[in-house]
Protein backbone atom coordinates (compact mmCIF):
# COMPACT_ATOMS: atom_id res chain seq x y z
CA UNK A 1 0.00 0.00 0.00
CA UNK A 2 1.42 3.20 -1.11
CA UNK A 3 0.70 6.89 0.53
CA UNK A 4 -0.43 9.07 -2.48
CA UNK A 5 -0.71 12.99 -2.71
CA UNK A 6 -3.63 14.54 -4.40
CA UNK A 7 -3.10 18.11 -5.30
CA UNK A 8 -6.19 20.29 -6.23
CA UNK A 9 -5.69 23.58 -8.17
CA UNK A 10 -7.92 26.60 -7.37
CA UNK A 11 -10.14 25.85 -10.34
CA UNK A 12 -10.98 22.19 -9.28
CA UNK A 13 -11.44 23.29 -5.83
CA UNK A 14 -14.20 26.79 -7.01
CA UNK A 15 -15.84 23.80 -9.08
CA UNK A 16 -15.99 21.62 -6.10
CA UNK A 17 -16.81 24.62 -3.93
CA UNK A 18 -19.47 26.06 -6.25
CA UNK A 19 -21.14 23.02 -6.53
CA UNK A 20 -21.59 21.68 -2.82
CA UNK A 21 -23.00 25.43 -2.46
CA UNK A 22 -25.49 25.13 -4.77
CA UNK A 23 -26.61 21.57 -3.65
CA UNK A 24 -26.90 22.22 -0.20
CA UNK A 25 -27.98 19.00 2.17
CA UNK A 26 -27.85 17.12 -1.15
CA UNK A 27 -24.97 14.61 -1.90
CA UNK A 28 -23.61 15.81 -5.25
CA UNK A 29 -20.08 14.52 -6.91
CA UNK A 30 -18.93 13.13 -10.01
CA UNK A 31 -15.01 12.11 -11.54
CA UNK A 32 -11.59 13.00 -11.15
CA UNK A 33 -9.09 13.56 -13.95
CA UNK A 34 -5.56 13.74 -13.10
CA UNK A 35 -2.34 14.26 -13.94
CA UNK A 36 0.64 12.11 -12.93
CA UNK A 37 2.98 14.18 -11.05
CA UNK A 38 5.65 11.88 -9.49
CA UNK A 39 5.25 8.13 -8.00
CA UNK A 40 2.71 8.91 -5.60
CA UNK A 41 1.95 12.39 -6.59
CA UNK A 42 -1.22 13.58 -8.34
CA UNK A 43 -2.48 16.56 -9.61
CA UNK A 44 -6.29 17.19 -9.90
CA UNK A 45 -7.08 19.11 -12.93
CA UNK A 46 -10.74 18.38 -13.91
CA UNK A 47 -13.78 17.21 -12.01
CA UNK A 48 -17.24 16.54 -13.43
CA UNK A 49 -20.50 17.28 -11.81
CA UNK A 50 -22.48 14.25 -12.06
CA UNK A 51 -26.15 15.59 -13.68
CA UNK A 52 -28.20 12.78 -12.43
CA UNK A 53 -28.95 12.65 -9.23
CA UNK A 54 -31.16 9.86 -7.18
CA UNK A 55 -32.24 12.75 -4.74
CA UNK A 56 -31.92 10.14 -1.42
CA UNK A 57 -29.51 11.43 0.64
CA UNK A 58 -26.69 8.64 0.79
CA UNK A 59 -27.30 6.99 -2.76
CA UNK A 60 -25.18 8.81 -5.06
CA UNK A 61 -25.27 7.79 -8.71
CA UNK A 62 -22.27 9.14 -11.26
CA UNK A 63 -23.18 10.90 -14.74
CA UNK A 64 -21.55 8.19 -16.64
CA UNK A 65 -22.83 8.94 -20.35
CA UNK A 66 -21.36 12.86 -19.92
CA UNK A 67 -18.41 12.02 -17.58
CA UNK A 68 -17.05 9.90 -19.77
CA UNK A 69 -17.96 12.13 -22.97
CA UNK A 70 -15.85 14.90 -20.28
CA UNK A 71 -13.19 12.10 -20.14
CA UNK A 72 -12.63 11.52 -23.89
CA UNK A 73 -12.04 15.48 -24.48
CA UNK A 74 -9.37 15.30 -21.21
CA UNK A 75 -7.45 12.60 -23.44
CA UNK A 76 -7.78 14.15 -26.36
CA UNK A 77 -6.15 17.55 -24.63
CA UNK A 78 -3.62 15.39 -23.48
CA UNK A 79 -2.68 13.65 -26.68
CA UNK A 80 -3.73 10.59 -25.36
CA UNK A 81 -0.91 10.24 -23.07
CA UNK A 82 -3.27 8.45 -20.80
CA UNK A 83 0.04 7.09 -18.76
CA UNK A 84 0.34 10.47 -17.15
CA UNK A 85 -3.12 12.33 -17.61
CA UNK A 86 -6.41 9.94 -16.80
CA UNK A 87 -9.22 8.86 -14.69
CA UNK A 88 -8.21 9.36 -11.17
CA UNK A 89 -11.35 8.53 -9.27
CA UNK A 90 -14.74 9.67 -7.84
CA UNK A 91 -15.57 12.65 -5.34
CA UNK A 92 -18.72 13.47 -3.74
CA UNK A 93 -20.10 15.37 -0.94
CA UNK A 94 -21.32 14.12 3.08
CA UNK A 95 -23.19 17.56 3.53
CA UNK A 96 -24.84 15.50 6.45
CA UNK A 97 -21.73 13.40 7.30
CA UNK A 98 -18.50 12.98 8.51
CA UNK A 99 -16.01 13.04 6.06
CA UNK A 100 -15.33 9.11 5.63
CA UNK A 101 -16.31 6.64 3.54
CA UNK A 102 -19.83 5.02 4.17
CA UNK A 103 -19.75 1.22 3.65
CA UNK A 104 -22.02 1.80 0.26
CA UNK A 105 -18.77 3.90 -0.27
CA UNK A 106 -16.01 1.40 0.22
CA UNK A 107 -17.79 -1.25 -2.00
CA UNK A 108 -18.58 0.77 -4.65
CA UNK A 109 -14.84 2.22 -4.94
CA UNK A 110 -14.08 -1.66 -4.20
CA UNK A 111 -16.55 -2.53 -7.33
CA UNK A 112 -15.23 0.04 -10.12
CA UNK A 113 -11.36 -0.63 -8.59
CA UNK A 114 -12.29 -4.58 -10.13
CA UNK A 115 -13.83 -3.74 -13.25
CA UNK A 116 -12.02 -4.76 -15.30
CA UNK A 117 -12.73 -1.95 -18.36
CA UNK A 118 -12.26 1.32 -15.86
CA UNK A 119 -8.81 -1.14 -15.69
CA UNK A 120 -7.19 1.02 -12.81
CA UNK A 121 -4.31 0.21 -10.58
CA UNK A 122 -5.66 1.58 -7.68
CA UNK A 123 -8.66 4.28 -7.01
CA UNK A 124 -8.93 7.55 -5.60
CA UNK A 125 -12.33 8.74 -3.68
CA UNK A 126 -12.04 12.11 -2.47
CA UNK A 127 -15.33 13.65 0.13
CA UNK A 128 -16.04 16.68 0.56
CA UNK A 129 -17.89 19.40 2.29
CA UNK A 130 -18.60 22.83 3.00
CA UNK A 131 -17.97 24.03 6.89
CA UNK A 132 -17.56 27.41 8.29
CA UNK A 133 -17.83 28.73 4.31
CA UNK A 134 -14.75 26.43 3.89
CA UNK A 135 -14.25 23.52 1.82
CA UNK A 136 -13.12 20.55 3.53
CA UNK A 137 -11.66 17.53 1.36
CA UNK A 138 -10.35 14.14 2.77
CA UNK A 139 -9.37 11.35 0.31
CA UNK A 140 -8.73 7.65 -0.02
CA UNK A 141 -7.17 5.80 -2.03
CA UNK A 142 -8.63 1.67 -2.80
CA UNK A 143 -5.85 -0.93 -3.74
CA UNK A 144 -6.77 -4.45 -4.91
CA UNK A 145 -7.02 -6.85 -1.97
CA UNK A 146 -9.53 -4.19 -0.36
CA UNK A 147 -7.11 -2.36 1.23
CA UNK A 148 -7.36 1.51 1.28
CA UNK A 149 -5.06 4.06 2.71
CA UNK A 150 -6.13 7.86 3.55
CA UNK A 151 -4.24 10.15 1.22
CA UNK A 152 -2.35 13.20 1.89
CA UNK A 153 -4.06 16.60 0.37
CA UNK A 154 -2.56 19.50 -1.06
CA UNK A 155 -3.68 22.49 -2.03
CA UNK A 156 -2.25 24.08 -5.08
CA UNK A 157 -1.25 27.38 -3.96
CA UNK A 158 1.15 27.76 -7.28
CA UNK A 159 -1.74 28.50 -9.62
CA UNK A 160 -0.28 31.87 -10.98
CA UNK A 161 3.10 30.08 -11.52
CA UNK A 162 1.68 27.35 -13.88
CA UNK A 163 -0.88 29.47 -15.90
CA UNK A 164 2.54 31.50 -16.45
CA UNK A 165 4.93 28.36 -17.38
CA UNK A 166 1.86 27.58 -19.66
CA UNK A 167 1.35 30.55 -21.20
CA UNK A 168 5.21 30.78 -21.87
CA UNK A 169 4.94 27.19 -23.12
CA UNK A 170 2.38 27.92 -25.26
CA UNK A 171 4.10 30.58 -26.81
CA UNK A 172 7.38 28.58 -27.67
CA UNK A 173 4.88 26.12 -29.23
CA UNK A 174 3.31 28.96 -31.48
CA UNK A 175 7.16 30.21 -32.78
CA UNK A 176 8.25 26.58 -33.57
CA UNK A 177 5.49 26.24 -35.67
CA UNK A 178 5.01 28.92 -37.35
CA UNK A 179 6.45 29.49 -40.69
CA UNK A 180 10.06 30.74 -41.10
CA UNK A 181 11.34 33.54 -43.66
ZN1 LIG B 1 -20.29 8.87 0.67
Amino acid sequence: MEKINIILTNEVQNIIFETCKKSGRREIGGMLFAQHLSTNEFKVLEVTVAMEYLGTMSRFIRGIVSGLRQLAKFYKYHNYFYSKYNYLGDWHSHPNFKLYPSVTDDASMFKLLHDVEVGAYFLVLLIVKIKNSQLKVNGWAYFPGNKRVKCEIKVDTHALKYVALTYIQASLDLNYHSPTH
